[in-house]
């Protein structure tokens, strides 16, 4: 199988928005990134066009995203103190939504990089 190489791509994982990854990608899959450090390099070869999640997934088994919010909502609701986590890789509107929604909810914000 040919390579594709790509070159000065950006890395979004941690925030320090790496820009010249030179990213080798074999059809879909990224196999290799170079210049990137270990969380980039996971995160790079650990992304891939393919669909291999289905759109929801509730206790692990696919559901529909209508089913998932309502879970959510109910998990939510029932949560002493919400947490909404995470928030890398996703958008600075999505960021906006999860950020009202924790103020809306009572709950807290926090994002990965407090690993
Ligand atoms: S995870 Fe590594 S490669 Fe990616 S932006 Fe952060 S420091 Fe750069």
């Amino acid at each position: 199988m040919s390579v594709n190489v790509v070159n000065s791509a950006t890395c979004t994982f941690c925030g320090c928005v790496c820009d010249d990854i030179e990213l080798h990608a074999e059809g879909e899959k990224i196999v290799k990134a170079k210049n990137a450090c270990s969380l980039g390099d996971a995160w790079f070869r650990n992304h891939t066009a393919e669909r291999i999640y289905p759109d929801a997934l509730i206790d692990g088994e696919p559901a529909t995203v209508e089913a998932a919010i309502e879970a959510a909502a109910e998990h939510l609701y029932k949560a002493d103190l919400p947490l909404v986590y995470g928030l890398s890789n996703i958008t600075c509107e999505a960021q906006r939504e999860s950020v009202a929604l924790a103020e809306l909810i009572g709950g807290v914000v926090d994002s990965h990089t407090s690993l």
